[in-house]
């Protein structure tokens, strides 16, 4: 059994047809979080996902003051915070290759990096590279990944047990190598959804993301989320907060 600690970057905002299908009319700007999470148990610390350091850099003042109201926190203090180092981290799960999911990876000099496969080749073809601009996706990390992890870097397809309790799941829908986590814990399954979905309500009121790469792997991952009865801890929606106040699970 594992327990799940949510740490949190801090607040943010995106574009409403970002978070919502723009079909549903949801197109003014949403208040979100930066979550990715800890997890610990049977001797190993996991990361699922790397947070991302100065959250304000990415903002205007307008947004700032409309909808921060306490300075981020890096990734690296998050963790110490909760006792760990990042060198403590054994195994480093990426739901996808976008910069908010992946851009930390380098501060974890000792885990393996569990990757699928078509996330990492989508992104390194060059006839992908309308996909895949350099402002949202950071080469630095790739070329990282390429090189001082690159015998840490595990690629896997499909479903795959990565620890005992621990699966990844392939949905392909936000992104075309997006993978869900689920954990064993003591109070039941939690799924770590990445991106499928940004907020619980695009579950609760049936309304797809609106960024995402493959429409029907969307609409796949709801159901298959929606199926799982487990605990959903979003990445990115502000409710997880109130929902889980002591942001541990297990
Ligand atoms: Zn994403």
């Amino acid at each position: 059994m594992y327990t799940v600690t949510i740490l949190n970057n801090g607040e943010w905002v995106a574009p409403g047809t970002v978070i919502y299908l723009h079909a549903f009319g949801r197109h003014d700007p949403v208040k979100i979080v930066q979550n990715f999470f800890l997890v610990q148990g049977r001797g190993h610390t996991i990361l699922i996902d790397t947070g991302i350091d100065n959250l304000e850099g990415y903002l205007t003042e307008e947004q700032i003051r409309r909808c921060v109201s306490a300075p981020s926190r890096t990734t690296e203090a998050l963790l110490r915070q909760a006792g760990v180092a990042p060198e403590d981290v054994d195994t480093l799960i990426l739901t996808h290759l976008h910069f908010d999911h992946y851009i930390n990876a380098r501060l974890f000099p000792n885990a393996r990096i569990i990757l699928n496969r078509r996330e990492w080749l989508y992104v390194l073809m060059p006839e992908n590279k309308r996909y895949a601009p350099r402002v949202g996706f950071p080469r630095e990390a790739f070329g990282w990944l390429a090189n001082e992890a690159w015998e840490r870097l595990e690629l896997v397809d499909g479903e795959v047990e990565v620890l005992p309790g621990i699966r990844v799941i392939w949905t392909g829908g936000h992104s075309p190598g997006h993978q869900m986590v689920t954990v064993e814990t003591a109070q039941g399954i939690v799924i770590i959804p990445g991106d499928e979905i940004y907020m619980y309500e695009n579950l609760e009121a049936d309304i797809p993301i609106g960024y995402y790469y493959n429409f029907e792997n969307v609409v796949a991952a709801m159901d298959l989320i929606r199926g799982m009865d487990a605990i959903v801890l979003p990445a990115h929606d502000p409710k997880v907060h109130e929902l889980y106040p002591s942001s541990k699970i297990g």
